[in-house]
């Protein structure tokens, strides 16, 4: 799907990684977006999307701008003639532009990618003047990127957006949350290295659930996602130190935290099956309709003009020119490598993330023994389950998914086996003996019946 087919404005990479994994920024398109007339003196709402590679971020988002088109004039197309904004979804044969989407095997360039045409509003109540920036983050978590460069970019995304949507599939994994704790703790580093920061440094952070399957426990939409946040960040007094803070942080950096379940799309739209024998388009008429209300309750909840929530740099909203400074700041920040301490928090982050997963392997290793022990005939046996339950902890630690690199791996695979190896000694040991306490009193019992 080419980019350039939509009618008012384009996606722009304004700043990414190139092959050898250096910070290029774009700054031309910056000035022209944050320095027009009708930007410059306007506070600014940040919208962002940002998450995993191929997971329907930047389709989702192309109806995003369907519905911003149809409510909001912008910088390209100032009169637009709002003529039936219920009728925002557009022709239900409308193919699909905007950001690009389903960009075949290949991918697009890593970064933060911004529309570069600007929603106008003024708000009813206040008379106040707001811009509405559009943004993609593209590429993260494709393994092609380092760990570290996907969580620099994470973090920008989080550092410059008011509104941040974290797409995530199926449901929300001990992994993703490490990731966000990352992201915003660096943010935080870079938000307090630039100027102080204080309380809660974000404003609102909603996790947008794709292909939610579980509808008859929680159903789809805003209300089952209140229900699904509530249960996941909730901290419980029995939980390990590290999943108690990861929930505690995420809880103190932003202002607002929601949650929203959504269906699957269906066949058409993951392009499992061909909508009129052609390749899919993204019109709506190919999308399951459970999943089409869906997105259209959504997008509606987030982008109404009462629900936009304007971006704050230590406390304060900011006019367009300044938030081109803030972003131009960062953008230096990153390229820079002044941020030593970026890695500090990134190996104290991968050393929590690992010690949860070492933790989660050694409870797999404990349970498979603990199920199995009343087979044991023998001696022979004990060893044969230690193995067996050893090789399944760490073929479910290779599985994980992971933050730091091949050599973190090796160091906390390591921890896991020993810890496994030292129980093994102790219930291995008490076993062997019991058993050899059983067999001895078996043949006493022998012999005394034997002696008889
Ligand atoms: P991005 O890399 O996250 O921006 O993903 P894209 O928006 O390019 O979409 C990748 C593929 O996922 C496309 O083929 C979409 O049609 C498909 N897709 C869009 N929404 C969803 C969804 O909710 N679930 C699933 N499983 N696929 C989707
Ligand atoms: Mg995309």
């Amino acid at each position: 799907m080419s980019s350039h087919e939509h009618p008012h404005g384009r996606p722009e990479n304004v700043l990414g990684f190139t092959e050898d994994s250096k910070v290029f920024i774009h700054d031309a398109p910056l000035k022209d977006m944050f320095l027009h007339p009708d930007v410059k003196h306007r506070k600014i709402v940040a919208f962002s999307i940002i998450g995993a590679y191929r997971k329907g971020k930047s389709f989702f988002l192309d109806y995003c701008l369907r519905y911003l088109y149809a409510h909001y004039p912008s910088i390209k197309y100032p009169n637009n003639p709002v003529s039936d904004q219920d009728e925002w979804l557009g022709d239900e044969d409308e193919p699909l532009v905007g950001f690009s989407w389903r960009s075949g095997s290949d991918r697009d360039t890593t970064g933060i990618v911004m529309w570069n045409d600007i929603f106008l509003h003024t708000m009813e109540d206040t008379g106040e003047k707001i811009a509405i920036l559009v943004m993609d983050t593209q590429g993260l978590f494709d393994n092609r990127t380092s760990p570290m460069d996907n969580s620099k970019i994470f973090a920008l995304g989080t550092l410059i957006s008011s509104i941040q949507v974290l797409n995530l599939v199926g449901v929300v994994q001990e992994d993703q949350l490490q990731y966000l704790q990352f992201a915003t703790e660096f943010a935080k580093y870079a938000a307090s290295s630039s100027q102080g920061m204080a309380g809660k440094c974000f404003q609102s952070l909603m996790f947008l659930i794709r292909d939610w399957d579980n509808p008859d426990e929680l159903y789809y939409g805003i209300e089952g996602g209140k229900k699904y946040l509530l249960s996941f960040l909730e901290i419980k007094s029995e939980q390990k130190k590290e999943l108690k803070s990861v929930r505690e942080f995420v809880h103190s950096s932003f202002e607002e935290l929601s949650c929203s379940l959504l269906p699957h799309p269906g066949k058409f739209v993951t392009g499992a099956r061909k909508l009129d024998g052609e390749k899919f388009n993204g019109c709506h008429k190919g999308m399951d309709h459970e999943f089409k209300d869906e997105l259209i309750f959504l997008i509606q909840y987030l982008l109404k003009p009462d629900r936009l929530i304007l971006k704050k740099f230590n406390g304060c909203n900011v006019k367009g020119h300044e938030f081109l400074e803030y972003i131009n700041q960062y953008f230096v920040l990153f390229q820079s490598d002044e941020l030593p301490e970026a890695q500090t928090i990134f190996d104290a982050t991968v050393e929590k993330q690992m010690t949860i997963l070492v933790n989660a392997c050694f409870d797999n290793y404990k349970e498979t023994v603990y199920r199995n022990r009343d087979i044991i005939k023998s001696e022979n046996q004990i060893d044969l389950l230690h193995d067996a339950s050893k090789n399944k902890a760490l073929l479910a630690f290779n599985e994980a998914k992971k933050m730091g690199n091949s050599s973190h791996e090796v160091k906390y695979k390591q921890m896991l086996e020993l810890e496994i190896d030292k129980l093994y000694e102790e219930w291995g040991h008490q076993t062997k003996e019991s058993m050899k306490k059983i067999e001895e009193e078996i043949e006493k019992t022998r012999v005394a019946l034997e002696e008889k």
